[in-house]
């Protein structure tokens, strides 16, 4: 969950001056799934399909190239990048979002003491609680995607080479 958290510079020495990088196009990746299911269906085999599946899964948590998106207070979402929808981009976002994670599936996040809660770092931008931990729908509904395509993979492998 903390991945992409050794990137992270402290805010004054890199605000302002960081140029953004050029990322990949999506297109990339969807033409890496396209390839699965073709070969899926050329061959006949739904173990490729499986593999795809399991590929884009991962995509989807940690690589697709998206931006970070938790809301703030303001009531719009950051807008700056972070890669994979799991991921936010510093770590005081990062925290937000690991809860929003855990509330998306029902639960409170059970690493997170109390204690941590109240030295929350809200340095840049406040959260209030009823805001924080709110997803972009669009992520919302991709992780739960991914989620569901994690288990009908394992699913799928127990059943297939059981
Ligand atoms: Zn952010």
């Amino acid at each position: 969950m903390v991945a992409n958290l050794g990137k992270a510079e402290p805010p004054a020495a890199r605000r302002g001056t960081r140029r953004r990088r050029r990322r990949e196009s999506a297109l990339v990746w969807w033409a890496v799934f396209a390839a699965f299911g073709v070969a899926a269906w050329m061959l006949n085999s739904w173990r490729i399909a499986l593999l795809g599946l399991v590929a884009w899964c991962l995509y989807q948590f940690l690589l697709v190239p998206t931006f970070c998106r938790v809301m703030t207070r303001q009531g719009y979402s950051c807008t700056e990048r972070a890669r994979g929808r799991l991921f936010a981009c510093k770590p005081s976002h990062q925290h937000v979002k690991v809860d929003a994670i855990w509330r998306l599936v029902g639960l409170r996040n059970p690493l997170r003491a109390k204690a941590k809660e109240a030295h929350r770092d809200t340095g840049v931008v406040v959260f209030s609680p009823a805001v924080r931990g709110r997803l972009a729908l669009a992520d919302r509904v991709l992780i739960l995607l991914a989620a569901a395509g994690t288990v009908v993979a394992v699913i799928g492998t127990v059943y297939g080479f059981a």
